[in-house]
């Protein structure tokens, strides 16, 4: 499918051939039509498919960080992008700035965002008009005095800065880019620069970026229609011509050039199809830091060739080459420092070892293969005894070349050009059958940790090839096992410990058969699957071929037999394909160097390698019973449907040792198949980037596509963000894929390896925030402390705690504004004590001058702790801090726990301490009560730390905290389903009372609301509830824990006496219904007597409307707010509701919710 890209090129070339009129612009209708013509039908599924969830994903760490967001969107069309991003990050943007030239879409797009319709506008908070210029955004130095863009004047400063398809005329673009870098705001700091680019390539020299993605298969379909391709043809081109008949000559060339091009599909009757390419890349302040990584590693001059194809068109930002660890080492740490993601070049016969806008890391420098003999390195395991050390930068066909010289070899791959990438993510080669993987024989590797930037040693190491300062991880044996099969995701690998096996010789027999039709294809594919290949010893392996050459379809069979003694004899013993295909063609005895020259695909098909100047796509399907109809006619099949005569199907056998290892016993995961089958779709180099090209990829996915429902699983080398991979990935790695997810997500949570293999994502379990507060010396980060260590050892769960204080923001910004010495501030308690009241006026001027300051402080807390599972955080001074701060994380749960110790205890604490502080500071916080009472709103837990030791604090930790990690929240997490865009475009709808339909779903419900609810059953009098949701989960409680159900109604629906309060609609119901905005409920009067203790229950705590309303009733029934307690199955805090209830008089009631839920 031709790409837009050579439409345009071709639309331009056909008006210098034929016209002589000059060109002029687009008018802004003309620019409006064409445009409208574009994104219309499939053009929209880009939007749909990538660009809106590509958005999403980059912009909500950055928007749940902030409370409110500036924007300034630059070439937007008639409609903002920022309008499509789910709802609750659309409710940030505060302040919004457009330059939009064409004044027609600056006007659509005024009208689009000012709507004020029953439909919520699209930017529904902004705190002002929308700005919105309807002039380019130009650079600095090109404004004129008339032609001010007000881009220098006013300094305005945004947190996101987005470009969406909007830099084609802008040149240079890295300047614009560096521009708008500028305009980010500086503090906090994370503000973006998001550039959205149609037709692949955007170079950008010398910008690092911290993220990119692409979407090769965007397309855009136009109507094969004059009218239609007269808008459209002038719109791709950028131009028309001034003369009006000239101009009326070339749009009738132009249709025939769009005909000409435009590919037609048989389910897309009248539409002509163009390939549209689509690529992000995203920048923040770090993007022009390169200099600072160039200073101190070495980098690559000029052009680096590597094998891979797709590589080749990536322009990463640099190729640094180490060559030394501690360079890598830098690498690490200057990415982690400026946020951006690295890709490493082994062999470089992947597609994904270079990304554009990237840092690559050629490891060529690390070229050395080191052979122990036994003795060396200790117990090998290898039945040689030898150990091999292969250096990241080396080859296939080195390893082969040096072992083989020492009598050893490793088994790995068919071509010896093959790098790293190879042995760590699989390896198969014609030893497979006999020792396995290439990553079964890993005994060992040194690898530098993508989180601390650390030089680690696992498993065997050779002492003489341990780096010095190398260090043994803590969760060595996870990452050993990691290594084989995943291992290009966890770290930048230095070098990789083999055992080895004694070096073989081979005896390789070629037998090519030509097929006339299908059926025989088919009977001979089941002949040699189920006569020859099964009969076949571990020590032989046959690998078939199905190609096409000179309009003929064979099958070709190479056989490898290997021997550790050397083939002598000069005519081989007989073979099973004997007696079926007679003797072979040719037979060669050749040692493992020369065994790469046997390969049929080298030697004999299409004239050996295709002439050699080919390049090549694969994707690898395992498969079984190769020779059962089924399989073997699909198989045929993908052949037939061959786009070029060069692509092939190439079908290594497996089995033997490769399925003796246990699936789960390394990271590859996929054990149980008879062949791996490449599919390989080849095309002449020289057609690289062209139709052909495309077409042959495309094939390989087709193929894929059409065996994966056969297949027992994928080989994960090479799969990458390509939309088509995800169902390869999916496939990928057996039953090993959470443990890969969790791992991934603790090994590099930067994301630094963005671009390796890419494995599942963890299942975003909640994070757990506990705020502990309390007074002076209660002891709360002794508690803390406990609290953190019983999490970690905890044994139903592996999870990660910390514990952080909050008051060590502050500190830091003292100490920078101040020259104090910050580790003694954090640590030497006399320097603190000493430092303490001017500490304090420093933290009174700035909460003065930046009224947020708390939230940014828990924000900056929370944010830099994304690692863990469950965050301590001590030290803060907020009252009713998760009323307060909960919405600012709304994908966490937070709790306060208060930490409470008498006066007494608290003195003596003091004293032993020997200062009168316990190390916080917070001596003069507001929630400072000894007991509750002195409080106006109410902790979630209290802890009394009166007794000495540290038993208590465990005995809570077990009994009140782990509850909130329990497995069975999760589950019940798991049953309430998401339903995008109801009941109004924009809102994640979580079907809360739909926990009921779900098997065991409301006894799950029930028995948790029972077991959490911290009061004591035995005292609660009644459980009233709100119709409808509250009824469902109530109702079931009360036959639980035998209470009487107290129903509250609407009015009218419950015989009197009763007493009633207006409720205003629940926040979906308003969204939902036009209806009036309030009703009234009731409940019966003497139905529940006054004093008595109550229960409510309600389905969901958004807005805390229903709740409020309720609690005012049971006041006008004569329960006091004292005896209350509320228990949601599901909290939203970003509608605020705690803090709603406080406002209204209800802070000191017990809120007590199952699962906690970001989003609408
Ligand atoms: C012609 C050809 C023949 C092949 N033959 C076989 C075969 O016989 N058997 C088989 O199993 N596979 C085979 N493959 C697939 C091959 O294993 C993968 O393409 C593999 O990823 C290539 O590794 P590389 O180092 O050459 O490529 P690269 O592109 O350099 O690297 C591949 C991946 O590994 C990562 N990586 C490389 N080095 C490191 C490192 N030091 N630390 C961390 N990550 C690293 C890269 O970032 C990249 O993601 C073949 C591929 C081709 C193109």
């Amino acid at each position: 499918m031709a790409t837009l890209d050579s439409l345009k090129e071709a639309l331009k070339q056909k008006a210098k051939a034929t016209a002589s009129s000059p060109k002029q612009p687009l008018s802004d209708t003309q620019y409006s039509a064409g445009f409208d013509i574009l994104v219309r039908g499939s053009g929209w599924m880009t939007y749909q498919g990538f660009i809106i969830p590509q958005l999403s994903q980059l912009l909500a760490p950055l928007f749940n960080s902030r409370i409110h967001i500036s924007a300034l969107e630059i070439g937007t069309g008639p409609k903002s992008l920022l309008g499509y991003l789910p709802g609750r990050l659309r409710r940030k943007v505060r302040k919004y700035t457009a330059f939009e030239p064409n004044g027609l879409f600056a006007t659509r797009l005024e009208e689009w965002l000012c709507s004020t319709s029953e439909t919520e506008s699209p930017l529904p908070c902004l705190e002002n008009p929308p700005n919105i210029h309807p002039i380019p955004f130009v650079l600095p130095y090109i404004i004129g005095s008339g032609t001010s863009t007000g881009t220098r004047e006013n300094d305005e400063k945004y947190d996101i800065i987005l470009f969406c398809h909007s830099m084609y005329g802008m040149k240079p673009k890295h300047r614009f880019i560096e521009r708008a870098l500028e305009m980010l705001v500086e503090w906090p700091q994370g503000g973006m620069v998001a550039v959205f680019h149609r037709d692949g390539a955007l170079h950008l020299d010398g910008l690092a970026c911290h993220r990119t993605a692409s979407f090769p298969t965007g397309v855009v379909s136009v109507a094969n229609d004059d009218e239609v391709l007269d808008c459209f043809a002038p719109f791709i081109a950028g131009f028309i011509m001034q003369d009006v008949d000239v101009d009326k000559a070339i749009r009738v060339d132009w249709r025939k050039v769009c005909r000409a091009l435009g590919r037609r599909e048989k389910d897309q009757p009248g539409q002509l199809l163009f390939s549209s390419p689509n690529v992000m890349a995203a920048f923040t302040q770090h993007a022009t830091t390169l200099p600072e990584l160039m200073a101190q590693v070495p980098s690559v001059k000029g052009d680096k060739t590597v094998k891979n194809r797709e590589a080749r068109l990536h322009r990463p930002a640099s190729i640094i080459r180490p060559t030394e660890v501690r360079h890598v080492q830098q690498c690490i740490r200057w990415a982690l420092k400026h946020g951006v993601g690295l890709a490493v070049v082994g062999g470089g016969h992947s597609g994904h070892c270079l990304w554009p806008n990237v840092v690559s890391v050629d490891m060529g420098a690390f070229d050395q293969v080191h052979i122990l003999t036994a003795g060396d390195g200790g117990d090998s395991g290898s039945d040689s005894g030898s150990l091999v050390v292969a250096e990241a930068g080396c080859k296939t066909g080195d390893i082969v070349r040096k072992t083989m010289a020492a009598g050893v070899t490793v088994p790995l791959g068919a071509r010896p050009s093959v790098g790293a990438g190879l042995w760590l993510q699989g390896g198969i080669g014609h030893l497979a059958r006999l020792h396995g993987l290439a990553c079964d024989a890993i005994v060992g590797a040194v690898m530098v940790s993508v989180d601390s930037s650390q030089v680690l040693c696992i498993g065997c190491v050779p002492s003489q090839h341990r780096p010095a300062g190398a260090v043994r991880p803590e969760n060595e044996s996870d990452l050993l096992w990691a290594m084989k099969g995943a291992g290009t995701n966890f770290g930048i690998v230095i070098s990789v410990t083999f055992k080895s096996y004694a070096a073989p010789t081979y005896l390789t027999r070629n037998w090519v058969v030509p097929l006339s039709d299908n059926l025989e294809a088919r009977l001979r594919l089941s002949d040699f699957d189920k006569l020859i290949a099964r009969k076949l010893h571990w020590n032989c392996s046959a690998d078939a071929y199905l190609y096409w050459e000179a309009g003929q379809l064979y099958l070709g069979v190479t056989m490898f037999e290997s021997s550790a003694t050397r083939f002598t004899s000069v005519t081989p013993t007989p073979t099973p394909v004997d007696a079926i295909w007679g003797p072979q063609d040719d037979f060669k005895a050749v040692d493992g160097v020369s065994l790469f020259e046997t390969e049929m695909y080298v030697s004999r098909m299409h004239g050996g390698h295709g002439g050699g100047k080919t390049s090549s796509f694969k994707r690898c399907l395992f498969l079984k019973r190769i020779g059962e109809a089924n399989v073997a006619d699909r198989l045929v099949a993908a052949v037939e449907t061959r786009p070029s005569p060069l692509c092939y199907l190439h079908l290594l056998q497996g089995g033997g040792a490769v399925g003796d290892v246990a699936a789960d016993a390394t990271a590859f995961g996929c054990r149980d198949w008879d062949f791996a089958c490449v599919i390989t779709g080849v095309w002449p180099r020289d057609q690289d980037g062209t139709e052909a090209a495309r077409s042959a990829v495309q094939w390989v996915y087709n193929v894929t596509g059409d065996l994966l429902s056969l297949c027992s699983g994928a080989y994960g080398a090479d799969l990458g963000p390509d939309p088509r991979d995800a169902a390869l990935a999916a496939k990928a790695f057996g039953p090993n894929r959470p443990r890969l997810a969790r791992l991934k997500h603790r090994l590099d949570p930067g994301n630094v390896l963005a671009y390796a293999c890419p494995l599942p994502k963890a299942p975003m379990e909640q994070k757990l925030i506990i705020l502990v507060t309390g007074k002076s010396c209660a002891g709360k980060d002794y508690c803390a402390d406990v609290w953190v260590s019983v999490f970690i050892r905890c044994t139903h769960k592996s999870l990660t705690a910390r514990a952080v204080s909050i008051s060590d923001a502050i500190k830091r910004e003292y100490a920078a504004a101040t020259g104090a010495d910050l580790s003694r501030l954090l640590w030497d308690r006399a320097y603190k004590e000493q430092h303490r009241p001017a500490l304090t006026t420093f933290f009174q001027g700035q909460a003065r001058q930046r009224p947020r300051l708390p939230e940014e402080h828990f924000l900056n807390v929370v944010y830099g702790a994304v690692d863990v599972d469950v965050l301590l955080i001590t030290g803060m001074r907020d009252e009713a801090p998760v009323a307060a701060l909960s919405h600012l994380v709304p994908d966490s749960r937070l709790l306060e726990v208060q930490v409470q110790a008498s006066e007494r205890t608290r003195r003596i604490r003091r004293g032993c301490y020997g200062g009168d502080s316990d190390g916080d500071d917070n001596k003069d916080s507001n929630n400072s009560g000894s007991n509750l009472t002195a409080l106006n709103y109410r902790p979630s837990l209290i802890f009394d730390n009166n007794t000495t030791g540290n038993e208590a604090a465990k005995r809570f930790t077990e009994h009140s905290l782990l509850p909130f990690v329990n497995e069975d929240l999760q589950r019940l997490a798991n049953m309430v389903r998401q339903l995008p865009d109801f009941p109004r475009p924009g809102i994640e709808f979580r079907h809360v009372l739909g926990i009921s339909q779900q098997p065991g779903g409301l006894a799950l419900c029930t028995s948790l609301l029972q077991t959490h609810f911290t009061g004591d059953w035995a005292k609660v009098n009644a459980v009233a509830c709100c119709e409808v949701g509250g009824f469902v989960y109530a109702s079931a409680l009360a036959l639980r824990v035998d209470v009487p159900l107290v129903p509250i109604r609407e009015a009218g629906k419950l015989p009197p006496p009763t007493v009633s309060v207006i409720k205003p609609l629940s926040h979906i119901s308003s969204l939902a219904s036009n209806n009036s905005k309030e009703k009234r409920i009731e409940m019966e009067r003497e139905v529940v007597p006054r004093g008595a203790s109550v229960v409510v229950v309600d389905d969901v705590l958004s807005t805390g409307e229903t709740l409020c309303a309720v609690l005012q009733l049971l006041d006008e029934a004569g329960i006091g707010t004292e005896d209350v307690s509320i228990m949601v199955v599901a909290e939203f805090p970003v509608h605020r509701g705690r803090e709603l209830l406080r406002q209204r008089g209800f802070g000191r009631i017990n809120i007590q919710s199952l699962l906690v839920f970001g989003g609408a």
